[in-house]
């Protein structure tokens, strides 16, 4: 990750860049140990890249399938008496290997076992979006509260230095006034994917990958916006889109007069992007959201970049659990805490009602 003395300095003014401070477990050799919650595809970014910090480690795997768990716990040297079911769940109290949990499930069992983790007395870090609504983002910090543990929303890119740098040009002034942010994310969903069951996922792309869009707006300008007016459509009428939208456009106003404009689908191959137009320049971010070769073009105040980040796959993840064992650690709080994930479901339920869409 090329991040230079002098832009770690500004980073850190900023309080953007905890995540590449070098972890005290240099002093104390303590490594957080993670339980993870759902053996999924993110779960298998989210091990690896654990397993690449030095802060970090598997010691733990919930699953309601034995035999995946019991492949994973082999490749991860997670004991047999560290695998627990969705029933047994609430074992890992007693597990002192287990510091912290990694909530990997489908959105709708998102708040039920943060809640729970906390009640055993562990950290969490939980995958976007945070729940399915407002109400169950709340119960699920005030538990974190109440146990007097930490909460963390996975959003990985706000550890991602391409976007840091962005993030950097545009408070330290170098592009000038913000004033229309572009944003755009989405794929072709299968048939049969628990995404398009709205029980599962709350609703469709906006709630998993237009989400990046809004958090980007939001981490972009430094500002919360104010006002929001949305379109949902179904082009694709084959079952697919019975429960959960296709596509979504929005836009949003931010206090400063900044405007932006966003997109997501569930029926198009959509490259993750931002657009960010200010006032001296113009910063365009391709593969914004994807997991590698993020890359930021464009030119402000006289000067052209181009600057892509080359760490393959999952450095994301290596940067997100470094980020929150160091937390844990050192007693701080997570750059991306629950109230952070809770604001983005503010925001959902106001387009999704701009939309027409009951949530
Ligand atoms: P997945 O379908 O690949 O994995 C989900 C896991 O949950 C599976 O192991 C499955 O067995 C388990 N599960 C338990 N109960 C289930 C049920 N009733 N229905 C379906 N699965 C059940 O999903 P995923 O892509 O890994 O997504 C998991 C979470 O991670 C979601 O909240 C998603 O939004 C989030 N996610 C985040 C990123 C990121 O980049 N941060 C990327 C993808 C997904």
């Amino acid at each position: 990750m090329n991040v230079t003395r002098r832009e770690f300095g500004r980073l850190t003014a900023l309080g953007v860049a905890a995540q590449f401070a070098p972890a005290l477990n240099a002093q104390s050799g303590k490594k957080i140990g993670y339980a993870v919650i759902g053996l999924g595809r993110i779960a298998d970014h989210f091990m690896r890249g654990a397993l690449l910090t030095g802060n970090s480690a598997i010691t733990g795997l919930v699953s309601g399938h034995r035999d995946k768990a019991d492949k994973i716990a082999a490749q991860y040297n997670v004991p047999q008496g560290s695998i627990y079911s969705y029933e047994n769940f609430d074992e890992i109290a007693k597990n002192p290997a287990i510091d912290a949990v990694y909530v990997a499930l489908p959105n709708s069992m998102h708040a039920e076992y943060t809640i729970r983790a906390a009640k055993a007395g562990k950290h969490v870090l939980c995958e976007k979006p945070m729940a399915l609504n407002v109400a169950e983002c709340e119960s699920m910090i005030a538990a974190c509260k109440v146990a007097n543990v930490k909460l963390m929303i996975a959003y990985r890119c706000h550890y991602e230095p391409i976007q840091l740098k962005a993030i950097d040009l545009i408070r330290t002034g170098k592009l000038g006034k913000v004033q229309v942010i572009e944003s755009a994310y989405g794929f072709n969903e299968d048939a049969g994917e628990w995404r398009l069951d709205k029980k599962l996922a709350g609703g469709g792309p906006l709630y998993d990958v237009g989400i990046y869009c809004l958090n980007a707006c939001r981490y972009l300008t430094g500002e919360e916006p104010t006002d929001f007016s949305a379109y949902a459509s179904v082009v694709d009428h084959d079952g697919r889109f019975d429960t959960v939208e296709e596509n979504l456009v929005w836009t949003m106003k931010f206090p400063s007069g900044a405007v932006a404009s966003c997109s997501t689908t569930y029926g198009a191959p959509m490259d993750g992007y931002f657009r960010v137009h200010g006032s001296k320049g113009l910063l365009e971010c391709t593969s914004a959201f994807g997991y590698e070769n993020v890359r930021l073009r464009g030119f402000y105040s006289g000067t052209r970049i181009d600057e892509s980040e080359t760490t393959p796959d999952p450095y994301q993840f290596q940067a997100e659990a470094d980020h929150f064992s160091n937390c844990i650690l050192m007693n701080k709080e997570p750059q991306s805490p629950g109230e952070e994930g809770l604001r983005d479901l503010t925001y959902i339920t106001r387009i999704y009602r701009s939309a027409g869409i009951p949530i």
